[in-house]
């Protein structure tokens, strides 16, 4: 089916593209469209016009802050983020995740920013995003605001996003202590995902604090602070241990729906496992200083 006939904007600067979306219930920002174009051509949505984010520069630039705050652009495609070699030298576990995102050919067009705003609940980034603690930061009519990648997405498909805000920048806090992301698919999108950080204590051998999300369990990431709290002052190398002796009974706090991905115990499963194999991860990055 063809999408309905819209109008198309292709502005050069973010103000701009906010001017173009500000007032209309219709227009949708536009950047790698596969999600857009698809629910276009289905007319599950539809649009009187696209503002193509492709122009304007900036919006897909990698960098680090001299704080060591990492700034991807919400344009940059998982193609980018993947071949980037500043991610790959201070957060490689987020390069790792968007080479397993889809195909090639929804890599090369397809962007984070995209991937956040759209909040289909079976994606990876936003995940790992969460348990980073990371920021991500709007440009609306009203001026800029900032929103904790724990609290964006609001359910399936559902975000802290207002209609005439564009998603233009994520910041990632320097990490003091390794990462380390984890998936499950059978089909092109994730059953389940697993995305771990670690704060380690001076000496770099005890967790001081540990972020655990699992993602495309429900409609969106999900803490279980028991498990949290329980690696707080753990060697990285009993952490494994630590966990095991609450699995799975911690993991019953979870909000996971059965689908076509599987049944929610098989999917608990799979989490109990994708976990133990992150921490399995994130003590080897500790011992290699690779984050
Ligand atoms: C076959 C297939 C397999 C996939 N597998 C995976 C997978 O394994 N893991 C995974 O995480 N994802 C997966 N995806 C999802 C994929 O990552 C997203 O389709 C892609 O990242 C969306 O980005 P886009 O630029 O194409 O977004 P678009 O389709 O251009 O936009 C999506 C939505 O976000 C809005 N939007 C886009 N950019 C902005 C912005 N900067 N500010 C505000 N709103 C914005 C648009 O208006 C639209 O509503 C898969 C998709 C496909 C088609």
């Amino acid at each position: 089916m063809r999408p309905a006939a819209f109008d198309y904007l292709r502005p050069t600067a973010v103000a701009e593209a906010v001017r173009g979306i500000s007032g209309s219930d219709g227009a949708f920002f536009y950047a790698g469209g596969t999600e857009l174009l698809l629910a276009l051509k289905m007319r599950v949505l539809r649009a009187d016009r696209l503002i193509d984010l492709k122009r304007i520069p900036q919006l897909d630039r990698i960098a680090l802050s001299e704080r060591g705050e990492l700034t991807i652009g919400a344009r940059a495609t998982h193609r980018q983020i993947e071949e980037s070699a500043l991610v790959q030298q201070v957060l490689p576990a987020l390069g790792r995740l968007c080479s397993q995102v889809a195909n090639i050919r929804v890599r090369s067009v397809g962007t984070i920013g995209g991937n956040l705003c759209f909040a289909e609940p079976h994606a990876d980034p936003g995940t790992f995003l969460a348990a980073l603690g990371a920021r991500l930061h709007l440009v609306g009519a009203q001026g800029e605001r900032m929103v904790a990648a724990d609290e964006f997405v609001l359910g399936e498909f559902e975000t802290a996003r207002r209609d005439d805000e564009l998603l233009s920048h994520i910041v990632i806090p320097a990490q003091a202590g390794p990462s380390a992301y984890r998936r499950f698919r059978h089909g092109e999108r994730p059953s389940v995902g697993v995305g771990v950080s670690w704060r380690l204590a001076k000496g770099g051998r005890t967790i001081e604090t540990a972020r655990i999300r699992f993602g495309a369990l429900g409609p969106r990431p999900q803490a279980v602070e028991a498990l949290e709290q329980a690696l707080g002052g753990v060697e990285t190398a009993k952490a494994s241990g630590r966990i095991a002796e609450l699995l799975p009974h911690a993991l019953d706090a979870l909000e996971v729906i059965s689908d076509r991905h599987g049944g929610a115990d098989y999917k608990r499963h799979l989490a109990a496992t994708l976990l133990q194999r992150c921490i399995a991860d994130a003590h080897q990055a500790a011992l290699g200083g690779r984050p």
